[in-house]
């Protein structure tokens, strides 16, 4: 995993962007534990199953098919969102399947299985910056922990505030010219 600070960003960075009557904050709150959720396969530790089955960490909960199926159960309760199931769609997917192309962008563990149930092929991105985030809360307050830091600061956090400033402005310039 990258930490889990490291994931909320791209939740936030398309809330930036996106902020309005459909992309609520209820939305919002959803997207980040979304964002978070793939890593609840941690759990497959506990019950002995290894890190290489496809139930295992980094397994179906890092494929698209989990993200798209996770996006389609939520967009159901659009009523409660207060929103547009599409939206809601699109939001989720890309909370859920973001944090399995983050996880292809670290230096270390297994590969995310991508493809499943199509292919179980631990998969990484060809770019992989992110010093790899150890498991467990323990282990972060360790010399690891604050590499961790220091490298989703550069190649996460950095990008993550300045895409967000960017598309702030990018809104707020389309809602005022939208309602001129
Ligand atoms: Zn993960």
């Amino acid at each position: 995993m990258a930490s889990a600070f490291a994931h909320i960003v791209v939740p936030a960075v398309t809330y930036a962007a996106l902020k309005g009557k459909r992309f609520n904050i209820r939305l919002l709150v959803l997207a980040m534990a979304l964002a978070i959720f793939p890593d609840i396969d941690v759990i497959a530790f506990k019950f002995g199953i290894a890190y290489e089955s496809q139930w295992g960490h980094r397994g179906f909960t890092h494929s698209l098919m989990f993200a798209g199926l996770v996006a389609l159960l939520c967009s159901i309760f659009w009523r409660q969102l207060r929103s547009h199931p599409m939206m809601i769609f699109v939001i989720c997917f890309v909370a859920c399947a973001s944090h399995a192309l983050l996880d292809a962008m670290t230096n270390g563990g297994l590969g995310v299985a991508l493809y499943w149930p199509f292919d179980h092929e631990r998969l990484f991105l060809p770019f992989r910056p992110i010093q790899v985030s150890p498991i467990g809360v323990k282990a972060f307050f360790s010399e690891w922990g604050l590499t961790v830091i220091a490298s989703e600061l550069i190649w996460v956090f950095i990008p993550g505030i300045a895409m967000s400033v960017a598309g702030f402005f990018a809104r707020t310039k389309y809602q005022s010219s939208y309602h001129d």
